[in-house]
């Protein structure tokens, strides 16, 4: 079942989803060169509940972190580690909040230092693509035109798009129905209605989208061994379109 959110909901996934967006500001002034993946989890965590609110990945289904790190070809659901971010790499991370009951999620990815002119049109066409999703969560358009936006966008300029991992609704769970797929043909699944909130967040590959697990049983990489980025926006579906909930304070 599809919800629609009251206005007041709409206040309390928003305040979430805005906890989650300052954790991500935070996080990216600590993206360099040396840090480990565990002190950006312990700093995320400690902002989190410094705002009242509650990470909401850690224990989820066994989730052990804060945060999901996933670096390089690594797509997403990396397991913060004692790893130490290098420079030249990507880096994936997804975050989740809950406050008063209401959830917020929310992913980008940075560059850790120097990367490569490729990775860098990878990561702007990955986040590029959020948008061109985004852009489709109006009253009245299918749930499936979102998608189809974002495969119509990417695949074109020779990237391909993960299938086994999709958007979701969200609200008083992380994971709320509709299911949100990054592709597909136009006019398919639900109508999308004011009050909706979802979660939208292409993971889009530099090459093939084949995708394994590996055993730790969460951390989802290409198979190719190609890079992989991943952008998320919590949104709300307003009369006149959609709200970003999770948008940077920071400029730019
Ligand atoms: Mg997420
Ligand atoms: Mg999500």
């Amino acid at each position: 079942m599809v919800r629609v959110r009251t206005e007041r909901e709409i206040d309390l996934i928003a305040e979430s989803a805005q906890i989650v967006a300052d954790t991500l500001d935070m996080i990216s002034e600590r993206v360099k060169s040396g840090v480990t993946l565990l002190k950006l989890d312990m700093l995320a965590e400690k902002f989190i509940r410094s705002q009242g609110a509650i990470p909401a990945f850690k224990g989820y289904m066994g989730f052990p972190a804060t945060l999901c790190i996933s670096v390089n070809d690594e797509v997403v659901h990396g397991i913060p580690s004692n790893n130490v971010l290098n420079d030249g790499q990507i880096v994936g991370i997804d975050c989740g909040a809950v406050k008063n009951g209401y959830y917020g999620d929310s992913a980008r990815t940075f560059a850790v230092g120097n990367i490569s002119n490729k990775d860098k049109d990878l990561i702007e066409t990955t986040q590029e693509a959020l948008y061109h999703g985004i852009n489709k969560a109006v009253p009245g358009n299918y749930v499936s035109d979102i998608g189809h936006a974002i495969q119509t966008f990417v695949e074109p300029k020779g990237y391909s798009i993960v299938r086994e991992l999709v958007g979701h609704g969200i609200g008083t769970n992380l994971h709320e129905d509709p299911q949100v797929p990054n592709y597909g043909d136009p006019g398919m699944g639900i109508v999308l209605k004011e009050g909706m909130c979802l979660a939208i967040e292409p993971m889009i590959n530099r090459g093939g989208r084949e995708v394994y697990t590996l055993d730790d049983g969460w951390t989802v990489k290409t198979k190719d061994g190609y890079n992989s980025a991943h952008f998320e926006h919590t949104i709300a579906i307003r009369k006149h379109g959609p709200v970003v909930l999770s948008g940077s304070r920071l400029n730019g």
